[in-house]
């Protein structure tokens, strides 16, 4: 399984920091750009109407004056007037401008801030004729069209005016937000995992220490960092616990193994190995002679008039005689390399790996020699009771089957009885 890939904490929390203080600034920034252009509209309308109110005033003396040059250099001077784009003086049919001054394409589609030009109360000396009943009446109409241009400059540089100082503090404190978060929870956080992945749930060798950074004051990671190292010890303690116990267990089995294997292979009466033992370590010894072209001999053997012991004395005592038998022909062989197996009823296979023929056959001698000094089995009546055996020898000749040497061993066998028993009998090339 692939390892997740991932994402330190602290990185994502300053991306978030990073992102919502963005987002805070520009919907800052839109809140003020509107304000800002409202405030400018505002203060450009009245310093407007302040100002053309005496430029009108201007305009209609010199149109008292009949000066058309007046009117144009009142209108030139008006332009200098922040946001008017274009001026323009009409008459009260609102026909084509008498005079104007600016951009006239800013007059189209817009409506423009209409100051209405009046005859004087008090006309000039030059002009002591007109009717008074003329003063005070519209001559037209001063005509002013707000430059957008001037209006977006101004709104723009209050906008920058707000904006500035508000930038710096939001940097500011982000630049103490990413501060905090490195130090408060990249390091802690970063110290953490390298502990947990210091963790063992063995318990070898030293466990590892929490070591949080200094200066800090304990906190819920501290807390995290000692449940875990509590939790590592148990897990470690557990974990012995259960080493030992599996080990103890291991052990158990082996041993019961090791009977159960034992009591599968031994014969229960006599102690030798049974036929089906016999049968595996037989092949197992021939193959080991043929691999390295080693002697190999056996022996059988037959207990003496085993059927009277039988009738004289019961099968109870017959069996006693049968494992004083088996005891004595595995005391009596070379321990290690030679084995006895029961073969079946009162017979007997000994096998001598690594033996030629004429050391088998004197501690074949040896063996018999044994079993009619030692086996006694005691009696009712206090006597004890003695058993011989007959033995037939033979030698494994390279590539003969176990039935082919067992069968020339059970023909000395019983030439040994024929003999007379109790005696050892090599086999023919011996005795040739
Ligand atoms: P020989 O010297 O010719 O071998 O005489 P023998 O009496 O031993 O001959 P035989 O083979 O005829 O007798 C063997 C007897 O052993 C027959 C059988 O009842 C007895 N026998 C075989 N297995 C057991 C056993 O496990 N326990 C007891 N008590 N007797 C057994
Ligand atoms: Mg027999
Ligand atoms: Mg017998």
């Amino acid at each position: 399984m692939r390892a997740p890939s991932y994402q330190p904490l602290a990185r994502r929390l300053i991306k978030a920091i990073v992102l919502w203080g963005a987002l805070a600034t520009f919907i800052w920034t839109a809140a003020m750009g509107v304000w800002a252009r409202r405030e400018s509209e505002h203060r450009l309308q009245s310093a407007l109407l302040r100002y053309t109110e005496s430029v009108a005033m201007n305009v209609a003396e010199a149109l008292w004056q009949v000066s058309p040059d007046l009117v144009q250099g009142h209108l030139d001077t008006a332009l200098g007037i922040p946001g008017v784009g274009y001026i323009a003086v009409r008459d009260k049919g609102g026909n084509r401008p008498f005079a104007a001054a600016g951009i006239a394409s800013l007059a189209d589609g817009t409506e423009p801030l209409r100051f209405p030009i009046r005859l004087g109360a008090a006309p000039p000396a030059h002009q002591r004729q007109v009717d008074v009943r003329t003063v005070g009446a519209v001559l037209g109409n001063l005509e002013v069209f707000p430059d957008p241009s001037a209006l977006r400059r101004e709104a723009a540089s209050q906008v920058l005016r707000a904006l500035v100082p508000g930038l710096v503090l939001t940097g500011v404190l982000l630049l103490i937000a990413l501060g905090l978060v490195h130090r408060r929870v990249h390091q802690p956080l970063s110290g953490l995992s390298d502990f947990l992945g210091r963790l063992r749930t063995d318990a070898h060798g030293e466990p590892p220490v929490w070591t949080p950074p200094r200066g800090r004051v304990p906190d819920e990671l501290d807390r995290v960092a000692d449940s875990l190292a509590g939790l590592q010890q148990r897990v470690a303690d557990h974990v012995q616990q259960l080493d030992a116990r599996v080990a103890e267990r291991t052990g158990e089995l082996q041993q019961a193994l090791e009977q159960l294997r034992h009591l599968s292979s031994t014969d229960p009466l006599t102690g030798c190995r049974n036929r089906m033992a016999f049968n595996e370590a037989m092949a197992a010894a021939i193959a080991q002679a043929a691999r390295y072209d080693r002697p190999l001999t056996v022996v059988m053997c037959d207990v003496d008039l085993f059927k009277s012991i039988n009738d004289s004395w019961g099968h109870l005592v017959g069996d006693r005689v049968l494992a004083a038998v088996g005891a004595t022909l595995r005391q009596a062989l070379r321990a290690g390399p030679d084995w006895v197996a029961r073969y079946g009823g009162e017979e007997f296979v000994l096998v001598l790996p690594e033996t030629p023929l004429m050391s088998a056959i004197e501690a074949t001698e040896r063996v018999r020699h044994a079993l009619a000094e030692e086996v006694r089995v005691p009696l009712e009546s206090g006597e004890a009771l003695g058993a011989t055996a007959s033995f037939g020898v033979a030698q494994w000749h390279h590539g003969e089957s176990v039935e082919r040497l067992l069968e020339r061993a059970d023909a000395q066998l019983y030439a040994a009885k024929r003999a007379g028993r109790n005696c050892v009998m090599p086999p023919l090339e011996v005795l040739a």
